[in-house]
């Protein structure tokens, strides 16, 4: 359902991802760990076409984005893949005037054409399911973090994307928003929801991720089931991360 082959991404001289080939199947859910700077947010960026990339492919539900193909060109595939999958960053970035219900039924009403009541009963039905239900005409200054978060899933769900790329979704958040928040994860994953997580949280990437891919200085270095690559890590990178993080 996913695949890169090889990519490349530099800034300037810098080489941010040095040939990262990687597979996530439908259902399945990818967790990411890997030092700060080590480049996964930039994978992240490149896989649903936020970021371009110098060299190799990126292949989302059998569309392809090729680096040989010029800039130009890619444009058309990005903004299919882009309606591929949906993002859930850090800082939640609701908008500030618009409430709970509004900010999940406007983007499919702009983008996928759903007529209001239909995108409104849409959005009710997933802020019920991330426990957001009883508050859809709060303004998001008016929740915690861990309740933003939860509208910010709830509104990456509402355009029905083939998977979803959580970019640390809760290094913002206290243990108890955290805690609500991974839940909320966990709850899509039983349902088959496809999702690629980078996250440092390593006891979420042991209980609910399939695989485990860890990234350090824009390679993955060690990929496998988190009881193999979290308890028995083959590489240095992988004990030196779980030593500071797990
Ligand atoms: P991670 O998510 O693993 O912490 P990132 O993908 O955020 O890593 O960053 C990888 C490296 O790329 C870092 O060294 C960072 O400074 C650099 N980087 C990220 N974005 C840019 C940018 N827009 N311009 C230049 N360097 C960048």
């Amino acid at each position: 359902m996913i695949q890169t082959n090889d990519l490349w991404k530099r800034y300037g001289k810098t080489e941010i991802l040095r040939g990262v080939s990687l597979e996530v199947s439908r259902g399945e859910v990818a967790a990411i760990i890997g030092p700060s700077g080590g480049g996964k947010s930039t994978f992240l960026r490149c896989l649903n076409g936020l970021e371009s990339f110098d060299g190799g492919s990126v292949t989302i539900d059998g569309e392809t984005i090729d680096a040989r193909v010029p800039q130009a060109r890619r444009r058309e595939a990005n903004r299919r893949i882009c309606q591929k999958i949906g993002m859930v960053f850090q800082a939640f970035h609701l908008f500030a005037h618009w409430n709970v219900l509004r900010n999940v039924a406007e983007p499919p009403i702009r983008v996928l054409g759903l007529s209001r009541p239909e995108a409104e009963e849409r959005a009710r039905r997933l802020l019920d399911r991330v426990g957001m239900g009883d508050r859809l005409t709060a303004a998001p200054s008016e929740l915690s973090g861990g309740q933003q978060q939860r509208v910010a899933i709830a509104r990456a769900l509402a355009m029905r994307p083939q998977a979803i790329l959580f970019d640390e979704p809760t290094s913002a958040l206290d243990p108890r928003m955290t805690g609500e928040v991974l839940s909320v994860m966990a709850d899509l994953a039983r349902d088959g929801q496809t999702m690629i997580v980078v996250t440092h949280a390593i006891g979420f990437a042991r209980r609910v991720a399939h695989t485990v891919h860890v990234f350090d200085k824009g390679r993955v270095v060690e990929s496998g089931p988190p009881d193999r690559v979290l308890e028995n890590p083959a590489q240095q990178a992988t004990r030196d991360l779980l030593a500071e993080q797990g």
